[in-house]
This record gives C-alpha cells, sequence and structure tokens, in this order.
C-alpha cells in the first residue's frame, strides 16, 4: 500500500523543470503552479500572447491541493454569492470542457454529474430544501438504481458538475502554458512579495504585476500568516473493481457522489476503474502548521475508508492501495475572493475552502483580465471583492475552530440517530463566520 503517495502522482510522469537561473525581469510573476496560477497563466497568454509570464512554484506542477484532490469539478462554491455567480460557475464548467476538448488536455475528464445522496431524514430535508432550478430529486428506487449504497433515502442529482484526474488537469495546463510562451520554475520558494519585485532562494524577479496563488500555503509568506487557515482533507483509493463489482454499485457515468453531512465526504469512480474516496478532516495545527504527518494520518484517513466500507458493504475484501491528504485553504469569512489590487499590483485569488477545482478557472479568467485590462463581466462577479479579515491569534483561533469541528460531528451522529442536527449545526455555523 502506497502512504502518503497519492493515486493520481501515481499515474502522471512528471519532468522536473529547473529553478529559477538568477535575477529576471518580466511582466507578470505568478507564485504557485496549481489550478489558480496555472489558469492565471493560460488565460493572460490567450489573451495577450505577448505577456512575459513566470510562474514560481516551490515544489513542482500540482503540488499543493490541486494535484491531489478529489477530482469534483463542480459549478459551486463554499458560500452562496447568488443567481449571477451560480450563471457564471455553471458556464465556467462549460468552458472548463471547452478547453479540455480544444486544447487536448488528457485529464479524464468526464460531464459525470453528480449524486448528492439522502442517507437520513435530516439529510433528505436539507437536500430537499436546498434544490437548485436544473438539480433533480432521485426517489429511492431511482437513486439505488444510479448508485448502490447503504440506507439511500434518495438524491439530488446535479447535472453540470465534471469529474477529472487532477494531477493530470494540473500537468496539462502547464503543458499548454508553456507552449503559449509561459515559464514555469519549479523548485522555486518565494520568500518575499513586495510592489513589483518577487524574492526568491535564487534571485530576485522584478515585474509589473504578481498574482498570489498560493492558497493554504499562504500561511508561510511574510504578512498573511492569519489570512487563511489550512484544513486537510484525507482520501483513499482502491484496488481496481471488478466488472460484477460495479453491475452491483454502479456509477455507470462515473457520477461523482457523497451524502449530504456535515463532515463533508466526496467519492469518484476512476477512469480506470477505482474507487477514489475522501473526507474533510476535523484537524486543525496549532498556529495554522502545514505538517505531512497530518496529511498521512492514518486515523484520518481511517475514517475515510470505514464510511466507504459503510457506504458500499459489498467491497469487504477489497484492498485500499493508496492514502494520502492535502490541505485547503479557509479564510475567515468562508468566502472565496479574487482580490484585485490595481494600486499596488499585487492580486490574489482563492480561499476556495476544498471547492476550487473548477473555480480557480474562473478565478484565473478574472485575473487575467484585470491584469491585461480586457475589460469583461467576470471582473464584476460578486467574489471579486477584498481579502476577508484575518483570522483571530492563538489560542483563540484553535479552540474556536476545533469546537466548532466538534460541533458538526455532533449533528451529523444525532442526524444519523434520527434527531435534528442541523439546528445546532446553522447555530455554530453562524458563530464560526463572524
Ligand atoms: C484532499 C483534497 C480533496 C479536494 N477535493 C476537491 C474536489 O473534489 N473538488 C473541489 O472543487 N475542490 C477540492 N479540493 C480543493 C481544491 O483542490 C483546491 O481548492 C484547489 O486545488 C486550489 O488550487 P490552488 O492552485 O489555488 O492551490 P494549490 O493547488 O494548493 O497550489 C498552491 C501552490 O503554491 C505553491 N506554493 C506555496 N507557497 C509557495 C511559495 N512561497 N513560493 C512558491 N510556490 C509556493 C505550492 O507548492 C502549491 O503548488 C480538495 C482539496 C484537497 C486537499
Amino acid at each position: 500500500m502506497s502512504y502518503g503517495t497519492s493515486l493520481w502522482a501515481d499515474g502522471v510522469v512528471h519532468t522536473p523543470r529547473p529553478p529559477l537561473p538568477g535575477d529576471a525581469d518580466v511582466d507578470v510573476v505568478i507564485v504557485g503552479a496549481g489550478y489558480t496560477g496555472l489558469w492565471t497563466a493560460w488565460h493572460i497568454l490567450r489573451l495577450a500572447p505577448n505577456t512575459r509570464v513566470m510562474l514560481l512554484e516551490a515544489e513542482h506542477v500540482g503540488f499543493g491541493a490541486s494535484g491531489r484532490n478529489g477530482g469534483w469539478a463542480m459549478a459551486e462554491l463554499a458560500h452562496d454569492y447568488g443567481d449571477d455567480m451560480h450563471t457564471a460557475l455553471v458556464r465556467n464548467v462549460d468552458d472548463i470542457e471547452a478547453a479540455v476538448a480544444d486544447q487536448g488536455l488528457d485529464c479524464d475528464f468526464a460531464r459525470s454529474g453528480e449524486l448528492m445522496m439522502a442517507r437520513n431524514a435530516g439529510q433528505e430535508r436539507r437536500l430537499k430544501a436546498g434544490l437548485g432550478p436544473e438539480d433533480i430529486w432521485l426517489d429511492a428506487d431511482e437513486a439505488r438504481a444510479r448508485i448502490n449504497a447503504t440506507d439511500i433515502r434518495g438524491a439530488v442529482h446535479v447535472p453540470h458538475t465534471a469529474v477529472v484526474h487532477p494531477a493530470k488537469l494540473a500537468q496539462e495546463v502547464a503543458r499548454v502554458v508553456e507552449a503559449a510562451g509561459g515559464v514555469i520554475h519549479e523548485g522555486t520558494r518565494v520568500t518575499e512579495i513586495d510592489e513589483g519585485r518577487v524574492t526568491t532562494e535564487h534571485g530576485t524577479v522584478r515585474c509589473e504585476q504578481v498574482v498570489i496563488a498560493t492558497e493554504a500555503y499562504t500561511v508561510d509568506l511574510p504578512g498573511h500568516e492569519r489570512s487563511l487557515i489550512p484544513l486537510y482533507s484525507l482520501m483513499v483509493a482502491t484496488e481496481p473493481l471488478s466488472d460484477e463489482q460495479w453491475d452491483d454499485i454502479g456509477l455507470a457515468g462515473r457520477e461523482l457522489f457523497a451524502d449530504a453531512r456535515f463532515r463533508i465526504i466526496y467519492g469518484q469512480r476512476t477512469a480506470d476503474g477505482r474507487l477514489a474516496f475522501g473526507g474533510r478532516s476535523a484537524d486543525y495545527r496549532f498556529r495554522s502548521a502545514i505538517s505531512t504527518e497530518a496529511e498521512n494520518d492514518p486515523t484520518n484517513s481511517n475514517l475515510a475508508s470505514t464510511v466507504l466500507f459503510e457506504l458500499f458493504p459489498q467491497l469487504e475484501g477489497t484492498r485500499i492501495t493508496h492514502r494520502w491528504g492535502g490541505v485547503l485553504g479557509v479564510p475567515r469569512n468562508w468566502k472565496p475572493a479574487v482580490s484585485i489590487d490595481p494600486a499596488r499590483r499585487i492580486h490574489r485569488a482563492g480561499g476556495y475552502v476544498g471547492d476550487g477545482v473548477a473555480a480557480t478557472h474562473l478565478a484565473g479568467r478574472t485575473l487575467a483580465h484585470a491584469i491585461t485590462g480586457i475589460d469583461d463581466e467576470c471582473l464584476r462577479l460578486p467574489w471579486v471583492r477584498p481579502w476577508s479579515r484575518n483570522w483571530p491569534v492563538e489560542p483563540f483561533r484553535y479552540t474556536g475552530y476545533r469546537l466548532g469541528a466538534e460541533f458538526f460531528l455532533a449533528a451529523d451522529r444525532l442526524e444519523f440517530r434520527g434527531l435534528p442536527g442541523s439546528r445546532l449545526s446553522s447555530f455554530v455555523w453562524n458563530v464560526l463566520r463572524r
């Protein structure tokens, strides 16, 4: 079994890129080569092909959440910014599909849709109350015909959502960025960001504009320590399942799946016939430390495999071949944002709270329009706004988050026992976002 290496990393061949060779002068520096940085570069080069764009990446392309996630490309954000934003996010998944086709991005993309299951009365009530205009409610029999999981009372079919192989998507966008003239330096950690100047371990780069695309890792940049907190999400993958197992489980269209518990879980049927399944961890490390130990914590990833086997007891005897984890970024107000600063020419996008696979594309497009000065309606979307205020200092941050997380777990336990949990959780949710 592979501990700490994701299933996705096993599926890509990574050719290292050289670090920054010394001081340089370009038009735009992008810090971080995850989806946010890569899509931003790609859109700048699409809109203004002569722009000199340089990406500086501390580790390698797709090292962060972009190379390790659940592969749900959704038309949803952690915060509901209203109808215009929803329309833009739906169109955004279409735009990703078009980019995959036009640029030949080999990333196992499929417009699979998503099945959000109700597995207790509380989940059913909440899902039915939150149905979007395009969502389809499936009753228990209809839902079970698509996904044969335990305790199904019904499911929402969300048609927009698409499934991807996360690491392949990152590698492929990097490939088209370089083909369009962008330069990527790996193994190059940025230590300081100022107006028109980015300092690294290997030299200083002067530039017109800077984009900070470092998501959870932003907490390690001077001056940004409290602008996000890093939270962990942990995943497991099974060995490839047999045709008989798939006939029993369903997911014939590779539909993404979850149930509506508060502690978020998520799964996909991979292109090579495995189940990749994960869950948000309740873990938060004091002073926002990002720890490999926490990413690979067997107690946490065991929770993911326990829930997977609860959903599908027919998996008994199936081997778990990979366990891994990663960090996602959460701003104080839990609202993802694209923050444009024309005065300092230092821009930033992120705080996706674990919903960034598709949203990063729209963020990148928006940053590219701001940077090139080519007007577009995306610049007027409600998430284009100043960054949230900071999280409190420790120990308040640690205590507040851990208490909140425990309340959400308790709310799930109540709902699975047939008791109302949502009142407790919405109270805690409102307190957490204060
Ligand atoms: C396990 C897991 C599962 C998830 N599942 C889903 C999902 O199914 N659907 C969904 O929508 N979202 C999911 N997410 C969230 C999603 O993956 C992220 O929102 C998204 O990938 C963020 O992309 P990003 O480019 O902003 O950040 P990242 O991918 O984290 O990239 C940031 C990059 O910046 C680099 N960096 C950091 N500091 C520096 C520095 N000082 N100098 C240079 N480089 C630096 C890092 O090495 C990293 O490569 C998941 C996240 C995790 C961890």
